[in-house]
């Protein structure tokens, strides 16, 4: 059975995140199991009929998880670490595994590829015994078919599952090593599956095809796909890829005999060069066109003429009209949007919506205009009027912006020397060695958000919304003046969130009321819309830094989002380079900075915590970004003058191959996250010969502990091994936003005080 059109997979929290809060419901002991399914049923029910209401003719299954797809494939495998084996419920080791619980850590969650989704690392070790459970895809499978339809089951696929795996056996060798032992446990799930109908078929996720480690999976693609194809003879395998071209896989997956091959055309170009290859080999392509990873329509009439193009080579009835990736990237439907702008509104598609387009464009692509029926006729009118009106409004082009932008290659470059700049800053600050100071946010209690909750609402004027937010930032600054941190910060009690707070008061960036995307577990973002030319129509945080300032003599330290972090964590527009949108960025954070220094803050962090997630999967395509990025930096941080002190701050610890790329940076001083790592991480920044300041996080914030005076004063030690004291700051690893004061007060008083001590001892 052939189809036209094809969903990689689709979104499952919830149109109204129903996924989410009865899981957070049921892990508070406050509803039974049965509910949670219940909710999941109901969902999984009602995703699939909007794929088949629009016309999708291959939709999945096992695209559901109630936490995690990787998770679920270590349990279907039977995979599951030792450590967890102990734990009897099957529901209860589950979700120990995915959350932890009293006596069970949990297991490590990293991002999918370059997206914002986390999955849960499965721990492999030699020697590991496999047993196949697939009842959670007897019961999807067997619900689709009471629904009508027969689905294709989504696999994440075995090179992916390990590339993605780490070895606790090992901590050199990374688990591709164990190929032999984990192809058996797939070889005999892909049997199980082949019971379930006549003919199964399969769509097995192979992102990591797309990236550099390609090259060496190559010898092992063939092996697999021959062995699973294999497995069953009435097995129908597609190996789907998307966020970068396949190439150097798709010639070898074309000696298998899998049916078909999915990739990716909006993120990955490239993939047009195998075209021919795929031509001859007579399997069919599965075409990813509408966009998964944004929220833009797609402008129906180029998508067709794409597909056009590339049935010049691919015969027609072998084209699978697809999305780019499953629509888990995106939010679920613009049906909630009562406040956007109608015409931004006009421009938008989420999930249910790339339904319709996908429709669309196959009706286009495979009959011709004249089939469409006269609804259909008029959303195709629609979206080339959305798309011409997105090309021609004004509420994106903004001629300010663009004339502000025509000289911005003379702001690309770094500041006056960085030893000239840190002798003037040290006579004007007058710090002491190991200075100490913290991220920026302090605790968001209950009733710092009932403020801010109460504001938006109106059930408070501004008057009295400010007055509150000064009471908090007084007893915060008092605070940290009763414990003796060196520089203090105001807390960030006005953001609700470090991205969100600065694109709600940017032009050019929009907000949805239900914009919600998965990003692990029950947890899920609302990323800003980047419609259009971005500029900072007035200041944004000189208001509270200032008054924060006159309530100390010691420097206050004014607090922004950079640029890269704005643009990483948002929808971006995709009608110009990102490049160009990071510079507009840029400039409005560099009027933020300028302003700040004018009204007298002269320490300014400026925090990119989202800089090294924006690297692209490829190695080739890194130089480009590390550009835009590091002069996007620059652009922002370069008008502040020689005694105005630039700090930034990222949190984690995979610096070891961008140490060079974060000195580029030319920040004054950087805080990161090594607290977990002792001075591991710190070692390479001196290999690398840092000369700037660092800021090594001496405690871990996500944890409620309290960290004791010694504790803290060893890890200094460890530090001053490394680094002199001069070089050094003392601060925790990250914001304490999500911290209590009950732990916040004791651990930075602890903190404090074992600076002092070390000082005093050396
Ligand atoms: N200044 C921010 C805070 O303290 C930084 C948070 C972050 O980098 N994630 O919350
Ligand atoms: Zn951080």
């Amino acid at each position: 059975m052939s189809v036209k059109n094809w969903v990689t997979g689709f979104a499952r929290i919830g149109e109204q995140r129903e996924l989410k809060k009865v899981l957070e419901k049921y892990w508070k002991g406050e509803t039974s199991f049965d509910e949670v399914i219940e909710v999941s049923d109901m969902l999984k029910s009602r995703h699939w009929n909007y794929q088949k209401v629009a016309g999708i003719e291959a939709i999945g299954i096992n695209d559901f998880s109630l936490y995690d797809q990787t998770l679920d494939m270590i349990e279907m495998l039977g995979l599951t670490p030792d450590r967890f084996k102990d734990i009897g419920d099957k529901t209860a080791r589950y979700f120990a595994m995915a959350r932890g619980d009293k006596e069970h850590t949990a297991m490590e969650m990293t991002k999918w590829f370059n997206t914002n989704y986390h999955y849960i690392v499965p721990e492999l070790r030699s020697g590991m015994d496999y047993s196949i459970d697939i009842s959670k895809i007897i019961s999807e499978f067997q619900a689709a078919k009471v629904e009508g339809f027969t689905p294709k089951i989504n696999i994440i696929g075995p090179l992916t599952f390990l590339g993605n795996a780490k070895r606790v056996d090992s901590n050199d060798l990374d688990a591709i090593g164990l190929y032999n032992e984990i192809l058996p446990a797939y070889t005999a799930l892909f049997e199980e599956l082949a019971k379930l109908d006549d003919h199964m078929r399969i769509q097995i996720d192979e992102p990591i095809l797309v990236t550099d480690k390609a090259t060496e999976l190559l010898l092992l693609v063939k092996d697999a796909y021959i062995k699973l194809a294999n497995a069953a003879d009435n097995l129908e395998l597609y190996v789907v890829t998307y966020f970068d071209h396949a190439k150097e896989a798709v010639a070898q997956l074309l000696q298998t005999p899998i049916k078909g091959i999915g990739l990716d055309f909006v993120h990955g170009t490239d993939n047009f060069e195998v075209l021919d290859q795929i031509a001859e080999s007579g399997k069919r392509l599965i075409a990813g066109v509408v966009d998964g990873r944004n929220i833009w329509i797609s402008d129906i009439e180029k998508k067709v003429a794409f597909l056009n193009e590339i049935a010049q080579t691919v015969s027609k009835e072998r084209i699978v009209v697809s999305t780019s990736c499953s629509l888990l990237h995106v939010p679920y439907t613009l049906k909630y949007e009562e406040k956007l702008d109608a015409q931004i509104k006009s421009w938008l598609a989420y999930g249910v919506e790339k339904l319709d387009e996908l429709h669309l464009i196959t009706k286009l692509f495979f009959e011709g205009a004249e089939a469409l029926n006269s609804d259909e006729a008029l959303k195709f009118a629609q979206n080339r009027e959305a798309n011409a009106s997105r090309k021609s409004s004004s509420m994106i082009h903004d001629e300010a912006v663009q004339s502000r932008m025509k000289p911005i290659d003379e702001l690309k470059k770094q500041r006056v020397a960085y030893e000239e700049r840190i002798k003037v800053q040290h006579e004007t600050f007058n710090y002491p060695p190991l200075a100490t100071t913290t991220i920026g946010s302090f605790p968001q209690t209950p009733e710092v958000r009932s403020v801010r909750r109460d504001f938006k609402n109106s059930a408070i004027d501004e008057a009295t919304y400010v007055e509150k937010m000064k009471g908090f930032i007084k007893e915060c600054v008092e605070f940290q003046e009763s414990i003796g941190l060196d520089i203090l910060v105001h807390g960030e009690f006005e953001r609700n969130d470090m991205v969100e707070y600065f694109g709600e008061q940017l032009k050019g960036v929009a907000f949805s009321q239900n914009g919600w995307v998965q990003s692990y577990g029950s947890r899920c973002v609302k990323p800003p819309i980047i419609y259009g030319d971005v500029s900072r129509p007035e200041p944004i945080t000189v208001f509270w830094s200032t008054f924060a300032q006159s309530l100390t003599d010691r420097p206050m330290k004014g607090m922004l989002t950079g640029p890269v972090t704005i643009l990483n964590w948002s929808f971006v527009r995709d009608d110009q380079p990102r490049a160009e949108t990071c510079y507009q960025i840029a400039l409005a954070i560099r009027d933020e900075v300028d302003d700040l220094q004018k009204a007298g803050i002269k320490m300014i962090q400026v925090d990119e915590a989202a800089f090294k997630e924006g690297y692209p999967l490829r190695h080739i395509n890194r130089p480009a970004y590390e550009k835009f990025a590091l002069e996007s930096f620059w652009i922002s941080t370069n008008v502040a003058e020689i005694d105005t002190q630039i700090h930034t701050h990222m949190c984690y610890s995979d610096f070891n191959d961008i140490i060079d790329t974060i000195e580029a940076m030319d920040a004054d001083v950087i805080s990161i996250e090594t607290a977990r790592s002792g001075n591991i991480l710190l070692k390479v920044f001196k290999e690398h010969g840092y000369k700037k300041e660092v800021g090594p996080g001496v405690y871990d914030i996500h944890s409620p502990r309290v960290p004791s005076v010694e504790e803290i004063e060893k890890q200094i030690h460890s530090l001053l091994e490394v680094l002199p004291a001069r070089q050094l700051w003392i601060n925790p690893d990250c914001g304490l936003k999500t911290r209590r004061w009950e732990e916040v007060k004791p651990s930075l008083q602890n903190m404090v005080t074992a600076t002092r001590n070390v000082r005093t001892s050396i």
